[in-house]
């Protein structure tokens, strides 16, 4: 059985992961309304992938005996200042949730929990990933600036992404 504690950090996380794939959703609209269809691409798959998160910590926190409680999800902003500014917040984020896992294995330890601890080293994983993907995706748009031909490159080349649910 889960401790009460690890329950409620677990359940903020859930919401944290629903709202990040809120904030890519927003993005993705974004993406839309700039004509960039393969960016809103990428960013709905980013949405698809938050919610495979949050529902790792769903089916994690149930078989636990824990009980999952939802909470509302903040209203993500509706605007950015291009690709750029785009990928920098995405990285700013990522490196948030980054924290915030870091936080949970921490407190696992420290609740000597050790079936939690191991749930999170996928995500102490794919948290690495997360932000090297965004990096490596902002420094190419901070390469080609505000060049048409670079933007219109990338963003066919990041539209072939497509959702892989990991295990
Ligand atoms: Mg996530």
């Amino acid at each position: 059985m889960i401790s009460k504690k690890m329950e409620a950090a677990l359940n903020d996380q859930i919401q944290a992961e629903l709202y990040s794939a809120y904030l890519y959703l927003a993005m993705s609209a974004y993406f839309e309304d700039q004509n960039l269809g393969g960016l809103a691409g990428w960013m709905r798959v980013q949405f698809q992938e938050e919610q495979f998160h949050a529902l790792k910590f769903f089916h994690y926190l149930a078989e636990r005996g824990g009980r999952v409680e939802l909470a509302a999800i903040e209203k993500p902003a509706v605007t950015w200042d291009g690709p750029v500014d785009v990928f920098e917040k995405t990285l700013e984020h990522e490196r948030v949730v980054t924290g915030r896992i870091h936080d949970l294995v921490e407190m696992a330890q420290a609740e000597k929990d050790h079936a939690t601890a191991s749930f999170l080293n996928w995500f102490v994983d794919e948290q690495v990933e997360e932000e090297a993907t965004a990096g490596e995706i902002l420094e190419k748009f901070r390469m080609v600036r505000d060049n048409a031909n670079g933007i219109l490159m990338l963003d066919r080349a990041l539209g072939e992404r497509t959702f892989q649910a990991g295990d």
